[in-house]
């Protein structure tokens, strides 16, 4: 377990906010990953104190960022707490995990991100282009309106990268076989990473199976509870 150290919160658009932390010297994490964090308060609700995390940032910007929505009211008493953290709180951490990351760009990189799924592919994305390895990639971007998640961030992104291309499909356009069509006449050979809510990421990895893709260069990322 490490200590993470609150440095404060920014809102990124409506009901979406990036919480800032200082990690220890020693805490290292691969674009993608995720963290689970512990956040104590009084009366958790049978959702209790813990919960899974994508790293929103990238490694080279050294603080360790996460992104979440609140539902106000119908928010958890996980996360009425964790809005309203003070800054210098230290909150317990696991170490960085899993396998969302890229290992290998012998093909070409599809990302599909639905809503707040975006935070693991902002990392990724960050960071190739921080090595210089933002090439041959395309993210599919579905949204519920037009509050885009880390926009500015992506487009300087595809601005500078010139084989770097960002498709948004925003409600109610969605990522399907009509839509997937109007992109690509014949879907290339590529490495399709999928983060978002359960149905999306299932029904994504559907389609791109249905077009021949094999599940060994399907990677997914779940968010259970959106
Ligand atoms: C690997 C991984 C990475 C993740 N990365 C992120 C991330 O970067 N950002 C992020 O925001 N989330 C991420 N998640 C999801 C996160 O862990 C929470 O599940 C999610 O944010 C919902 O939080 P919450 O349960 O506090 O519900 P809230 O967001 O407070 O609630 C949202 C709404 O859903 C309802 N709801 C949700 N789950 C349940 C449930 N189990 N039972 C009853 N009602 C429910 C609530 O009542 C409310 O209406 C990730 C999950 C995993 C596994």
């Amino acid at each position: 377990m490490v200590s993470l150290k609150f440095i404060r919160k920014i809102q990124n658009i409506p009901n979406v906010y990036s919480f800032i932390f200082e990690p220890p010297k020693d805490f290292n994490w691969v674009a993608g990953q995720f963290v689970q964090i512990t956040v104590p308060h009084e009366n958790p609700d049978n959702r209790g104190v813990k919960r899974f995390f994508s790293i929103s940032s990238a490694p080279f910007e050294k603080n360790v960022m996460i992104t979440t929505r609140f539902e106000t009211e119908n928010s958890s008493s996980f996360k009425k707490a964790f809005y309203i953290m003070k800054p210098e709180t230290l909150i317990e951490s696991t170490q960085a995990m899993g396998e969302f990351i890229v290992k290998k760009q012998d093909k070409k990189i599809i990302f599909a991100a639905g809503g707040i799924g975006i935070t693991p592919v902002r990392s990724i994305v960050m960071d190739l282009d921080y090595k210089n390895k933002l090439n041959n990639i395309d993210l599919l971007y579905t949204n519920r309106d037009n509050n885009i998640l880390f926009k500015e961030d992506l487009e300087n992104k595809q601005k500078n990268n010139s084989s770097f291309k960002i498709h948004y499909f925003i409600n109610p356009v969605f990522i399907c076989e009509e839509t997937l069509n109007k992109i690509y006449d014949k879907l290339p050979d590529c490495r399709i990473y999928i983060s978002g809510p359960p149905a999306m990421v299932k029904g994504i990895t559907e389609l791109f199976s249905s077009k021949g893709i094999s599940k060994d260069y399907i990677r997914t990322d779940y968010f259970p509870g959106y």
